[in-house]
Order: structure tokens, then sequence, then C-alpha cells
């Protein structure tokens, strides 16, 4: 059965005013339009988007929204994507999950709420289900398996990375223990490499094998939390940092060239193999795939070239066609 749901919608989410921003009485420069609503309003400007998630949106709507749809989609056989963008401290992590804090409750993030979602069986049609996890991340264009007692470098080969583990799950609980495992040597790998978790790009994915009788249907649904957006520029890094710093800008400008690519719609060549992260996520980024970008950013006066420069970013990606008159705040 074919679920309608566009095929690259780009969202974007505004977290609320941080305790340490209202201490240095930092203020909102962020403002949702009644009247428009896919449009935003940063400091007088106007950024049209498909869908504005404000500081008061809570983790099931973000859910609902942006991320239900395609969840359907997914178990209907197609390959997906749902990707969270922004500055380090803007909220993706908050917003895909991939944080032990967010697994319960009204703050669970996307990966809890699409485990649950396709473990509870309603999505799934005549067939039996297999569902299976893996969880990596790529730091400075290597890529390491996450679900090993060590951090293990993987080698990536056309498309395809060698030796990841996959775990098969059956239950939420089973998937909650390998997102801590996973989390924790995220964590060990980059303290013993004296870097920060907000330096990698981490992506859980999952697998969703459907057996007709004679024949399976597999898709794989991406779950990505990027590194921090912060470029060489605003870093002022050196050395190894400077390296790190340049490895996820060019990540990053892939990913934004190959999504730019899809939501347009044309026949262009799509650019997959340019960096680690455009390889490793080629089947989710197809043109039949479905891909949700989450934005994320800080509605902090103090933020506002950071958060100019992501919106300006997110807008190359995808061009959303509306009408962003805005009156000056
Ligand atoms: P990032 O992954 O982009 O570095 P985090 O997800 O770690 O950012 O978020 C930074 C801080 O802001 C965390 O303390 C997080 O709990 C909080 N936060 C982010 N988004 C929200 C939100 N929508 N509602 C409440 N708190 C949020």
């Amino acid at each position: 059965m074919d679920v309608p749901v566009e095929r690259v919608l780009v969202a974007v989410r505004v977290r609320p005013l941080s305790d340490k921003e209202n201490k240095k009485n930092a203020f909102s420069v962020v403002q949702a339009l009644p009247h428009e609503p896919k449009v935003l309003s940063v400091a007088g400007k106007g950024y049209a988007f498909d869908h504005i998630f404000t500081d008061i949106c809570e983790q099931a709507s973000v859910y609902e929204e942006s991320v239900r749809p395609l969840v359907k989609k997914f178990c209907a056989g197609f390959n997906c994507a749902v990707i969270t963008y922004g500055h380090t401290g803007t909220g993706k992590t908050y917003t895909i999950g991939t944080d032990s804090k967010l697994y319960e409750d009204d703050s669970a993030g996307i990966i809890s709420r699409v485990v649950k979602d396709i473990l509870s069986g309603n999505n799934t049609m005549d067939s039996k289900v297999m569902v299976e996890i893996s969880f990596m991340e790529i730091y400075n264009e290597e890529v390491y398996d996450l679900l090993t007692c060590q951090p293990t470098k993987l080698i990536v080969q056309v498309f395809s990375v060698q030796s990841l583990k996959r775990m098969q799950v059956t239950t939420y609980e089973e998937v909650l223990h390998h997102l801590e495992f996973g989390g924790a040597n995220r964590h060990t790998r980059a303290t013993a490499l004296n870097a920060h978790s907000s330096r990698s790009h981490a992506i859980f994915t999952v697998y969703y094998h459907q057996i007709f009788g004679d024949h399976t249907v597999q898709s794989r649904l991406d779950l990505v939390d990027l590194a921090g957006s912060e470029g060489v520029r605003h870093t002022g890094s050196r050395g190894v940092a400077l390296n790190e710093a340049k490895n996820i800008n060019t990540g990053l400008l892939h990913l934004r060239n190959v999504i730019s690519v899809l939501s347009k719609n044309t026949e262009d060549h799509i650019p997959y193999r340019s960096s680690t992260l455009t390889t490793v996520l080629k089947d989710s980024l197809s043109r039949e795939s479905c891909v949700t970008v989450i934005v994320c950013i800080s509605p902090s006066n103090l933020d506002i070239t950071k958060t100019v420069t992501t919106l300006q970013f997110a807008e190359e990606a995808k061009k959303v066609m509306s009408k962003p008159k805005v009156k000056e705040i």
C-alpha cells in the first residue's frame, strides 16, 4: 500500500531559551507567524520550511507530524532517513533521542518513538516481520561500530559498511539496551581521542524484513544525529580540531548537495561518493526514499549569526515555496 508522503521534507525546530541564556538576559529573535504557518521570522527576515516547530512544541508532536508518516512508508518497504542538523547545543540529540536520558516518558526522542511504533506491529500487513538494528558513528571520515565491545573501525566499500554488527530485536527494552551500550561506547571513544561526541555523526539504523510466503521485502530507516555544524571559522580550530572541523564541513556540504538534488526531483547525478556520510547513507537517500531533515536552532539573540547560517544552509537543501513576508521585530 502506498502512503502519500513528501519525499524530502525540511522542518525547523526552535528549542526554548536555556536557564543560562535567561540568566544572561538573552531574548528570542525567532517568531512563528500565525498567518503564515510555513514561515519563520528570524530577526525580521522570513525563512520558509515544510514544518515549523516552535519552542513550545513537544516531542510527541514533532514525531507525529514529521516522522510518523515516514515510519508508515518505511514499513511499506521504502528506505527512509530522519536527520537532525544544527549547531552544537541546539537540540539535535534531544530531538533524535540518542541520549540515554531521553528514552522514556514525554521527553522520549524520535528513536524511542520509532522503535515503539514499529515493534507494536500496527504498521504490519499480512506478513511475518523481523527487525534488526545497528549503531555506528562517523568521526574524521572513519566509520566505527558502536555495538561491538570496543568501538571498531570499519571499512566502507562501494556503499556498504563491511562487518557492521546488526542485532535482531523483538522488544523495546532490547533496543534501549543496545542504544545505551552504543552511547557509552561513543563517549568512551571520544574521550580516548580527546574529542567530543558532538564532533561525530551518529547513525542508528532500523532494518525491517517482511516475509510474505515466498518473498521478503526489506527496508532501512536511518536515524541520524549529525555532528555540530559550527564551521572552521566559528571554532577557530587548529591541528586535530581543524581537521575534524574540515571533515565535518565537507560531510555536511555533500549531504546538503545530495538532499538538494533529491528535493528538486531532477535526473541530475547524485554525488554520494564525495564523503563517508553520503556514501553510508546512500540507500536511504535514493530517489525512491523519503527523507525528513529537522533543522535545530537556538532562539537566542546571542546565537543569531549561527542561526542565520543554519537557516541559509537548510534553505539551500530545499527551496520551500512560500512567501516569506514578515514584519520587522
Ligand atoms: P545538540 O545535540 O544539538 O548539541 P542537545 O540536544 O544536547 O543539543 O540540546 C542542548 C540542551 O538543550 C540539552 O540540555 C537539551 O535537553 C536542551 N533542549 C534542546 N531542545 C530542547 C527542547 N525542545 N525542549 C527542552 N529542552 C531542549
